[in-house]
């Protein structure tokens, strides 16, 4: 199956294929129709089954869909690590750096100093990438809004949880729009997991690789 048989948009179709990827991977070829479509998504993948690409294209889609009208944040990323967080913000920005718009993706994490990050993020942002404790500051400095919040991933969700991050999770859902898209991944899905896939996720499409 091709990437343009996915419902992307031409100019990602061609970011794609810039990048060198010829063929969706399986993770992609099932969640990105079904993302597009504006299902939930629960993912059971592991890092190099292509999951990054797969929340990142559908988010992509709808901010070049929306181009020109700014309402604040699109797509908000948790992941459990700064390493990840940086793994995860710069794939995002190669795919940007081949479209033919605008697209700020932001990435935070803790354990540095937080007003270059505020800086950053000065003027808004389409895509945050960020680990839960750093992103919860950042809020209660006003450098970040989530209120419109389009569409929640949560990446390497049974690593966020082993983190001890449970209730920066909870303390960062009461902040996002009820109505929102939700895309869950995690390797493993042991009852903790699974009860905050079930919290999360309305009526979502399984995909598992
Ligand atoms: P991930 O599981 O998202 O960390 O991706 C693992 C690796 O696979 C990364 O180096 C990606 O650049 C690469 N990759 C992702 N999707 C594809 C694809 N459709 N074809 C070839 N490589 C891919």
């Amino acid at each position: 199956m091709p990437f343009t048989s996915l419902g992307l948009a031409p100019a990602l179709a061609e970011a794609v294929a810039a990048i060198g990827y010829q063929t969706p991977t399986p993770i992609q070829a099932a969640a990105v129709p079904a993302a597009l479509a504006g299902r939930d998504v629960l993912g059971a993948a592991r890092t190099g089954s292509g999951k990054t690409a797969a929340f990142a294209l559908p988010m992509l889609h709808a901010l070049l869909a929306r181009q020109g009208t700014r309402r604040g944040l699109h797509g908000l990323v948790l992941v459990p690590t700064r390493e990840l967080a940086a793994q995860v913000g710069e794939a995002i920005r190669e795919l940007v750096q081949h479209l033919p718009s605008t697209i700020k993706v932001s990435i935070v994490f803790g354990g540095v100093s937080i007003n270059p990050q505020m800086m950053a993020l000065r003027g808004g942002t389409d895509i945050v990438v960020a680990t839960p404790g750093r992103l919860l500051d950042l809020v209660e400095h006003n450098a970040l809004v989530l209120d419109h919040t389009a569409t929640l991933v949560l990446d390497e969700a049974d690593k966020l949880l082993d983190m001890g991050f449970a209730d920066e999770i909870e303390r960062i859902l009461a902040l996002l729009p009820a109505r929102r898209q939700n895309l869950f991944f995690s390797a493993t899905f042991p009852p903790a997991v699974q009860a905050l896939a079930a919290t999360l996720l309305a009526d979502p499409v399984k995909v598992e690789v």
